[in-house]
């Protein structure tokens, strides 16, 4: 099959699940509203769940760094893209997590592919939650390791996976809290049972961190486990965007030396770095942003008890209704937007085949207001 052929038949196989995706062009987005052709929108799909990307002193340490470093780092890290600002940076997450060092990605994206790229060799194993990240099971798969995979958040399966006895090492794979599902993995559980075989635990708390636990710190924190690897990104309660790892002197010394994504990649910019100290401030005084996301987050479940579609266990932003198949969840969709309210449809490959859902996100820039306008027009499709 010749190239064009191989993607004409990608597509078409697209089309006719029902699944092409499609970027939208966002006019105006504030996080609580957005704008799309002219029209606006109460926004429910932002994984801005604090609201900071809107936030003056965050926006301001950005232009103040642009001012002051530039706009871009003009480097990798290992050449002179690494800054005094890019420094402190990690030094103050790593004394806010608990950590002997924090080493800063571009994107979580990047961070998991790097440290699962580097860690793994052949003899190892990857054992990885079903339900992990694109992004981890993409990294583990194409790893030399071999991968396998558990049943979501159950330990006991975890268990019987790491009772088979491997030649290297063994690497267990989650998440703090789930992308798509938005429930929380039993850590203390998972990080017992990776003790018991002698392996290394990594957390990707791209949902979890700035949004949970004592300060934000996440759901390891919340939790009392320290993970030996902990991926914290950016892009969600941080509401700006990179990544950066969490781990010991050596661990991040061998980062550091080896990374191919570090390495052969420019540093984020230095005005990032700003935008980002300020977003931490922000989150590590954050208390009343956390109980404006968590009182409408009570709001909505108590309002969503009684509509037709599964609301899923979850306690965190992410509150998700199953709908189940494609065509379903994207009429929901359709007149949830009619009704003013933007909720995106997750649809397979991201999500498993059947389980189709609007994946709804809260946030602290919401008010009970529109908590309730999301639950009337909800109600009002139910009944359509
Ligand atoms: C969003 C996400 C990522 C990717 O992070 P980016 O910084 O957006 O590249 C990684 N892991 C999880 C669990 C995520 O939800």
């Amino acid at each position: 099959m010749s190239w064009s052929q191989r993607i004409e038949q990608a597509l078409a196989a697209r089309r006719a699940a029902d699944g092409w995706r499609q970027r939208i062009r966002v006019e105006h987005n504030n996080v609580r509203e957005l704008t799309v052709a002219g029209q606006r929108y109460r926004h429910f799909s932002s994984n801005d769940y604090l609201g900071l990307s809107q936030h003056p002193a965050v926006i301001a340490a950005w232009q103040q760094g642009a001012a002051e470093a530039g706009a871009g780092a003009g480097a990798s890290g290992h050449v002179t893209g690494f800054s005094r600002y890019h420094a402190q940076l990690e030094e103050q997450l790593a004394d806010w997590l608990g950590y002997r060092r924090a080493l800063l990605f571009i994107s979580g994206f990047a961070a998991n592919q790097a440290v699962i790229h580097l860690l793994a060799e052949k003899s190892d194993r990857i054992v990885a939650d079903k339900l992990a990240h694109a992004s981890l099971l993409d990294a583990a798969s194409h790893s030399p390791a071999t991968l396998r995979r558990f049943a979501h958040n159950q330990p006991a399966s975890l268990a019987k996976l790491l009772a088979t006895p491997v030649e290297g090492n063994t690497l267990v794979v989650t998440e703090g809290v789930f992308s798509m599902d938005g429930d929380s993995a039993p850590l203390a559980q998972l990080a017992a049972e990776t003790q018991r075989a002698n392996g290394w635990l990594l957390v990707d708390d791209a949902h979890g961190i700035g949004v949970t636990g004592e300060q934000g710190r996440g759901s390891c924190w919340q939790q009392q486990v320290k993970p030996e690897l902990l991926i914290v990104t950016f892009g969600k309660g941080f509401g700006v965007s990179g990544a950066a790892l969490l781990c010991d002197d050596a661990t991040a010394d061998y980062v550091e030396q080896f990374a191919r994504h570090l390495i052969y990649s420019t540093a984020m910019p230095p005005a990032q770095c700003f935008a980002l100290l300020a977003a931490l401030q922000q989150i590590q005084q954050g208390d009343e942003l956390r109980a404006q996301l968590h009182a409408n987050i009570a709001r909505f479940r108590a309002g969503a008890a009684d509509l037709p579609w599964q609301l899923m266990p979850s306690a965190s932003a992410i509150q998700p209704l199953v709908v189940g198949e494609n065509s379903a969840a994207l009429a929901l969709s359709q007149r949830l937007k009619a009704a003013g309210c933007w909720v995106s449809a997750i649809r397979p490959p991201t999500v498993p085949p059947g389980t189709a859902r609007l994946r709804i996100t809260l946030t602290a820039a919401h008010g009970f207001d529109d908590i309730d306008r999301l639950l009337e027009a909800l109600y009002d499709a139910a009944h359509q």
